[in-house]
């Protein structure tokens, strides 16, 4: 744990931390340029896979806060890069949304369809999901296929209510065919530390991931040696955070306390 005056980078999950659905919480964004402002680096690390860098950077302008495409991560620009490294030039049958296949297009991955093989099967959070395409992407993994999710996160908020995500689709595969996923990438794993780390040119300790999950967003900063910091404004409630054995570094009720720290 470093104190968070010292921190370099601050890397910010998105909803329940920064806003919920398309609103941006009261002073998150201006509390984003107060601390751009004073020399700190900031990143938007985000585990929900159905949407593009694209659409992130245009949501995030939307809110009100000028970031740059390079400081936008998300777990399937992090998948994408496993896959390259650990797996190049194999094929995958991705279940996932449009936008994710084409961000897999781009990084020059292979991504196959309906009733094709494939080396590998990629689980995201697929908003646009078909019995057709999940009994597909059970197939495979049956029948041996490397099997990767981009996040383990059991419900994505939203402002309609919870809606069920890669987690709980693991789950349902697991209850289909009794296979887990060899790897999991995003939040709070390693992999999408890795990736963190190496696209912001930081070292663990220079960075402090602020969140509002136990589960992944301050598991992923106490387990890969990050400062951790969880906000009130989401999913965590005082309750939850006395009754769970994962205690970050910093509570604090909002993001804007971070203010404290310019
Ligand atoms: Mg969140």
């Amino acid at each position: 744990m470093v104190d968070l005056r010292d921190v370099k980078v601050f890397l910010f999950d998105m909803d329940g931390t920064l806003n919920m659905g398309d609103v941006p919480f009261e002073g998150a964004m201006e509390t984003l340029k107060i601390l751009t402002d004073s020399g700190r680096q900031v990143c938007f690390v985000t585990n929900n896979s159905s949407r593009s860098k694209y659409d992130y950077l245009k949501k995030i302008h939307r809110m009100g806060y000028d970031a740059a495409m390079e400081q936008i991560v998300t777990s399937g620009m992090a998948t994408a890069q496993y896959i390259n490294r650990h797996y190049p030039y194999k094929s995958a049958y991705v279940l996932g949304t449009d936008c994710l296949k084409q961000e897999f297009a781009d990084y020059g991955i292979e991504v196959k369809e309906i009733g094709e093989p494939a080396d590998i099967v990629i689980l995201a959070f697929d908003t646009e999901l078909t019995y057709e395409k999940l009994f597909h992407a059970t197939n495979l993994i049956s029948s041996g296929s490397v099997y990767i999710a981009t996040h383990p996160d059991l419900v994505c908020p939203s402002d309609k209510g919870d809606m069920p995500d890669a987690g709980a689709f693991m789950e349902l595969i697991y209850a289909t065919n009794g296979h887990r996923p060899d790897v999991v990438i995003g939040k709070p794993c390693a992999p999408m530390a890795e990736f963190v780390f190496d696209h912001c040119s930081a070292s663990p300790k220079e960075c402090a991931f602020v969140g509002d999950r136990l589960y992944t967003d301050i598991k992923f900063g106490l387990n890969n040696g990050m400062t951790s910091v969880l906000v009130l404004t989401g999913e965590t409630t005082p309750e939850m955070l006395f009754k769970s054995d994962t205690k970050p570094d910093y509570v604090l009720d909002s993001v804007n306390d971070l203010r404290k720290y310019c």
